[in-house]
């Protein structure tokens, strides 16, 4: 007898929580500025740098952190799994709400 495709999904979903447990919170931000050397290529206000940071509500107020250039990718990946936690949370929840009607109209 084949398996619920709901439940063997639920248990993919859940399994592969453990592989986010890096996940940082927030938003990824790309901001360009100027750096302020008059001699610096990004003095003509075109040629900015790139500052990355990470965006997140700490104790309810908005902060953004600086993130190091070789910490980067790395940031970017692990807010990137917050987002597939979040996706997964909600899949799972939805399989368990229909699973709660459908339980539900049987009692
Ligand atoms: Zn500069």
């Amino acid at each position: 007898m084949p398996g619920d495709p709901h439940l063997e999904l639920r248990g993919r979903l859940i399994r592969s929580l453990g592989s986010l447990r890096e996940m940082l919170p927030g938003s990824f931000v790309e901001r360009k500025r100027a750096c302020g050397r008059t001699n610096c290529h990004c003095a003509d206000g075109k040629n900015l740098h790139a500052q990355y940071q990470i965006s997140v509500l700490v104790d309810g107020k908005p902060k953004a952190f600086n993130i190091p250039a070789q910490l980067v990718e790395q940031v970017r990946h692990k807010i990137e799994m917050r987002r597939r936690f979040d996706a997964a949370a909600a899949t799972v929840c939805g399989i368990n709400l229909k699973r709660f009607l459908k339980e539900k109209e049987t009692q």
